[in-house]
């Protein structure tokens, strides 16, 4: 199967927990987060108060589980974790935000998937520290208040767009993570590396790095598949011939594109005569969701200038045409 940046459960993550850097100062590249957030956490710190809420958006795998934690190590508190989708009613909220700890971190992973009525309660407790929740049935229910702890919501979200307003407006703190450069992918995969006690080579660190869409997950991935195979090929040391080999294997094209991204953007040039095309019709075409196009597949593209994204669909660029040694065509009229 392919390497995607998708979160997975079970084994792949206990792995890639043991691969999470702790503090913010082993934390890779995002200078701009980090610079915002050193400074955020040093005054919270000092004066005993509760961080600004924060919101990390950006696409899958850069990172934004890995800063939450940091947050809460950095501050010296608790972190209590969950997810949109997993907060169904507001007491699964309440029970939560009423076991918080004067200073904790709450972060809400896909935080643009809690259901209304949940998100309703969140708007006192992030204004106020305070929520409104209904005791009793019937003619005899009575709403109460109740105070919380002062705390820190930390939410995450593949595209910021997606939240409502009201909730945006609500975080003092907001930050965007980008994709990795190669250079900074190849500092994860060697301390990564030797965090796995891996032997590799600078050169196979990069090669990993460059194929890796940007994205320190799926670096870690191919580095734990590409360690299989110098287990198995070789004597364990990965080589640049070695890592090159292996990525061959696991179908990953020497710009780090995947079966889906070639799965995508062939659609775009063969079937739709390279746009523009509606993601609607994308999706139908490749079999593929199309919120998993939008959030994992195509934002790596659009950086990478493979697609465009305009008003009137999706365009495959010439650098597209050039990358599958097609022709580029004259430019279309209009
Ligand atoms: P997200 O929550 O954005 O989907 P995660 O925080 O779960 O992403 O990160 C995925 C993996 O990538 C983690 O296991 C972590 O080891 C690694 N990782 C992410 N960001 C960094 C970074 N800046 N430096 C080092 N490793 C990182």
């Amino acid at each position: 199967p392919a390497i995607s940046a998708a979160p997975v459960s079970g084994r792949e993550e206990a792995l890639e927990r043991a691969l999470r850097p702790k503090l913010l100062q082993e934390y890779v590249g995002q200078a701009k987060a980090r610079e915002q957030l050193e400074i955020f956490i040093g005054a919270a710190r000092k004066r005993r108060e509760a961080l600004d809420h924060v919101l990390l958006f950006g696409p899958p795998g850069l990172g934004k589980t890995t800063l939450s934690h940091i947050i809460a190590a950095e501050l010296g508190v608790h972190l209590h974790q969950t997810s949109g989708p997993v907060l169904e009613k507001p007491r699964d909220l309440a029970a939560l935000l009423t076991n918080l700890e004067q200073g904790d971190v709450l972060f809400i992973d896909e935080i643009h998937r809690l259901s209304p009525v949940v998100e309703e309660i969140l708007y006192p407790a992030l204004e106020d520290y305070q929520i409104d929740i209904m005791i009793g049935e019937g003619p005899a229910a009575r709403s109460i208040k109740l105070d919380l702890q002062p705390f820190t919501l930390v939410g995450a979200t593949t595209r910021a767009g997606m939240l409502t307003n009201p909730l945006r407006d609500r975080f003092g703190i907001v930050a965007r993570l980008e994709f990795y450069t190669a250079e900074e992918l190849a500092r994860i995969v060697s301390r990564s590396a030797g965090l796995l006690s891996v032997p590799i080579d600078a050169e196979a660190s990069l090669e990993v790095a460059r194929r890796s869409r940007g994205t320190p997950r799926i670096a870690n991935r191919l580095l734990r598949r590409i360690r299989d195979y110098a287990d198995v090929k070789g004597n364990g040391r990965i080589t640049l011939e070695m890592a090159q080999k292996a990525l061959a294997m696991l179908d990953v094209d020497p710009l780090g594109f995947d079966v889906m991204d070639r799965k995508l953007l062939e659609a775009v040039l063969h079937r739709f005569d390279g746009g523009p095309v509606g993601l609607d019709n994308v999706a139908a075409s490749i079999g593929e969701e199309r919120d998993t196009i939008e959030d994992v597949i195509e934002p790596y593209l659009i950086q990478q200038g493979f697609l465009q994204r305009t008003p009137r669909g999706r365009i495959a660029t010439q650098a597209a045409y050039r990358h599958f040694g097609l022709l580029v065509p004259e430019r279309k009229a209009g």
